[in-house]
């Protein structure tokens, strides 16, 4: 296939430059069109002829999620409304809900780079692609399908759920790439397990998308389905949806769309970059939306990029999968810690369960200290306990640099939840 949805730039050179180019017409272009922006840049001191170099971008304020609801319904709007041909909204479970408008230019930019999704994983127009994702206002299955379309792949928009209706289009239409959710993709390789249809069916790669998988779950439904690759695809309503970035087929980290968007890995007490490769804040600064752009939009999600070069020969930086909540951060004897981090390096040592809680106390030293309580698998003896003990201190001494006491408790031993359990308990100072 000769059309590729790649960047234009063959460079980080150019890249940097279109980079460059972008941040300036989103400032100015901010700054026009919205009272917001134009406040907030006057106050930072700030306005479209100061953004000489890419390094300025550090002068500019930041947006918040707060700013989006205390703009309820239309926030950030920076275009006359009769640009605006579409919204998406986020189902967030408290307060006003995020809304995000969106010009035909920015539906188009959108599907476009949703088609290099497609073209990272490698799919040809032979393929087959069933979009198993919802369809509305607060989830953006239509741009699976808009992104699969421009790139002349086929699309079977089947929505969510329905497994028999999902079976049966699997057999049918000899569909060769699912996108879903993990848990989906998990319900999905059961059934076609129970059903004994694997050698009916045709699949071979699966996208998830918009929800943290641990590598077990993933392992699972690779065994299960017999499938080639697995990847991940991120987004956010706020950055226009999913499809901002995927892992190409050598699975090294996310490849995200640098000449769409400026992304910025900040700690999140400082706000200042982290060391590269350390963990921080995504933070994001969009180089082409006219609707609704963001400058230096906190995402509180974590994530670290990847150093270095990736094999595939791209030029398109990778960021890792995301890590979890900066809202959810501990600080730790002056290391900032995140649960995500911690449940990393625990699905990493066989043996154990998937249950752990982390209890911080103030010794009488008037030092910190931290506790890890972990599950026993229920298969392993409780005479491995010192060994697991020792394995897991190691672990988390060499990676996160913190030494912690472990505690190894039956297997069922700490509660679950359906909603998201409660793992920190800080019994510091209070
Ligand atoms: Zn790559």
């Amino acid at each position: 296939m000769t059309k590729t949805f790649m960047p234009s730039v063959k460079t980080k050179e150019e890249l940097e430059a279109l980079q460059l180019e972008g941040l300036k017409w989103t400032v100015s272009h901010a700054y026009q069109g919205s009272p917001f922006y134009k406040k907030r840049l006057d106050e930072a001191g700030v306005g479209p002829d100061d953004i000489r170099s890419l390094k300025d971008l550090q002068r500019l304020p930041f947006t918040t999620a707060d700013d989006l609801r205390d703009q309820y319904p239309f926030p950030l709007l920076s275009v006359p409304f009769e640009k605006v041909v579409r919204i998406h909204a986020s189902s967030g479970t408290t307060g006003k809900r995020k809304v995000l408008c969106y010009t035909q230019k920015d539906i188009d930019d959108w599907t476009h780079f949703f088609a290099r999704c497609y073209e990272m994983a490698r799919l040809t127009p032979e393929d087959r692609v069933q979009v198993a994702v919802g369809y509305g206002v607060w989830t953006a299955g239509i741009s699976f399908q808009m992104g699969c379309e421009a790139y002349g792949a086929m699309v079977i928009p089947a929505g969510p759920g329905n497994l028999d209706m999902q079976c049966e289009f699997l057999v049918d239409f000899q569909s060769t790439v699912m996108c879903c959710t993990a848990s989906m993709g998990l319900l999905l390789a059961e059934e076609v397990n129970r059903r004994g249809i694997r050698n009916k069916i045709n699949l071979k790669k699966m996208i998830f998308g918009s929800e943290r998988s641990s590598d077990a779950m993933r392992k699972r439904i690779e065994e299960l389905l017999g499938l080639e690759h697995m990847f991940d695809i991120p987004g956010m309503t706020e950055l226009y949806g999913p499809g901002t970035g995927l892992d190409c087929i050598h699975h090294t980290g996310i490849h995200y769309w640098a000449d769409y968007y400026i992304l910025e890995i900040l700690d999140p007490d400082t706000l200042k970059p982290v060391p590269e490769g350390e963990t921080g804040e995504m933070v994001v600064t969009t180089l082409r939306k006219e609707a609704a752009p963001l400058i230096r939009y906190r995402t509180r999600d974590l994530t670290r990029l990847v150093p270095g070069d990736c094999p595939c020969g791209s030029i398109l930086p990778r960021h890792d999968r995301l890590l979890g909540r900066s809202d959810d951060m501990i600080i730790f004897r002056a290391v900032n810690i995140y649960p995500g981090q911690i449940d990393h390096v625990l699905s990493g040592v066989d043996g154990i369960g998937s249950e752990y809680q982390i209890i911080l106390d103030r010794g009488k030293d008037g030092r910190d200290y931290m506790t890890l309580r972990v599950e026993r698998d229920q298969r392993v003896d409780s005479g491995r306990d010192p060994e697991l003990r020792d394995r897991i201190g190691a672990e988390i001494k060499k990676q996160m640099l913190v030494s912690v006491s472990v505690e190894i408790v039956d297997y069922g031993a700490l509660p679950r939840s359906e909603r998201k359990s409660k793992r920190v308990f800080d019994n510091r100072d209070k």
